[in-house]
């Protein structure tokens, strides 16, 4: 019998990290490490059930506070960053879900991989700041990046099939978010708590945000480019508001192939975690009868500006990734705290790309000294 998959959680109280937890049971694992920002209840809970090795607080006072609530366990409680890398690196798994949002998960990932980890890739900005540093990486140490952005794992599936046939085209689907079919100067007025609202997924605010500004679909442009080593031109990206193709691949012959299913994440996260087998999994079925009809539309660059912003990124690469990235996480933090306007997000993702002259990011220094000069011109 095959040993059980030992499996750290990075993020495992966030939106991604609950559904990975609440696949486990469909698969045969042992959780050996679990990680939060600052969500200790709900960490605690997690660590009682699934009793890891060790677990992190990112936030100083919240890992003080989790370490007297698990002081009658003989689970380590760590803090910070180091305390995230060890979760990722020394806790003994073969595989890692990167489950944590923004930039914070690029040392980790970068970290498990030095050490051999399998990664489960669900932070996708992780590839969007270093993706050449992290496939090289990957690559040099033979480890697996699977991931778990759900049009990724569309394209993985289908690259499944195609039994070594080299792709031609990525069709990347997008939902729209909730402003399809805007003007441009109608974004102008939009709120906060309407682009807190997403049609079609149940995400958390950062990505929420992304989807409405499709800044979301530009970064995930950049992954599709560095996980499947295609052109950015090579890419299409396709609205479709049903959320029903999860993305589609196209070969030399013009044959498309597409993966299919309801939006939910248990599904791509849990391919991510059994590949290569399949197993049941607790995410409803699909109808196509009941569906109907799917509708498939040419995004609107106009009143999306950030779509053109990151495909101009992932042709220059360098450290235009990790500028785009680094100036969109500050820029989204700005108008979730009610500082700035929702258009004002890609105009200040512009004005960074502009202002920070371009740099080619050999090392994971120049990747972070580029993610710093963009929070600082987006903040400053
Ligand atoms: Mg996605």
């Amino acid at each position: 019998m095959k040993a059980m998959k030992k499996i750290a959680i990075l993020g495992s109280t966030g939106s991604i990290g609950t559904q990975t937890v609440d696949i486990l049971p469909s698969i045969d694992a042992e959780i050996v490490a679990l990680t939060t920002n600052k969500r200790i209840s709900l960490l605690e809970e997690q660590a009682r059930a699934l009793r890891p090795k060790m677990v992190c607080a990112m936030d100083e006072a919240a890992a003080r506070e989790l370490k007297t609530r698990l002081a009658d366990t003989d689970i380590r409680v760590l803090s910070g960053m180091d305390g995230l890398i060890a979760c990722a690196a020394e806790s003994g798994a073969d595989i890692v879900v990167t489950a944590v949002v923004g930039m914070v998960g690029l040392l980790p990932t970068m970290a498990a991989i030095e050490a051999g980890k399998d990664i489960a890739l669900a932070n996708k900005e992780t590839l969007v700041c270093a993706g050449g540093l992290v496939m090289r990486a990957a690559r040099e140490k033979g480890v697996k990046i699977l991931p778990v952005d759900s049009e990724h794992s569309a394209i993985f599936q289908c690259v499944q099939a195609a039994q070594g046939n080299p792709i031609e085209k990525i069709l990347l689907t997008a939902s729209g978010g909730p402003f399809f079919g805007r003007t441009a100067g109608e974004m102008r007025h939009v709120t906060r708590e309407q682009a807190l609202a997403h049609p079609n997924w149940n995400m958390g605010a950062k990505i929420t945000i992304d989807s409405a500004t499709m800044m979301n679909k530009g970064l995930e442009l950049i992954e599709a480019m560095w996980l499947y080593d295609i052109a950015p031109a090579d890419i299409e990206i396709v609205v479709h508001r049903e959320s029903i193709v999860h993305s589609a691949v196209e070969f030399a012959d013009g044959a498309v192939l597409a993966q299919l299913g309801i939006p939910d994440m248990r599904l791509p996260i849990q391919y991510a975690l059994t590949y290569p087998a399949r197993v049941p999994c607790k995410a409803p079925r699909l109808s196509l009868a009941q569906t109907g009809k799917l509708t498939f539309f040419e995004p609107d660059c106009e009143a999306f500006p950030a779509l053109n912003l990151a495909k101009r990124a992932a042709e220059q690469k360098g450290d235009r990734g990790a500028v785009l990235n680094g100036a969109n996480e500050a820029a989204v933090g700005l108008f979730l705290d009610g500082k700035i306007g929702f258009a004002e997000i890609a105009e200040r993702v512009a004005s960074a790309l502009d202002a920070i002259p371009f740099q080619k990011a050999a090392s994971l220094d120049d990747v972070l000294a580029a993610d710093r000069a963009a929070r600082a011109h987006v903040l400053g």
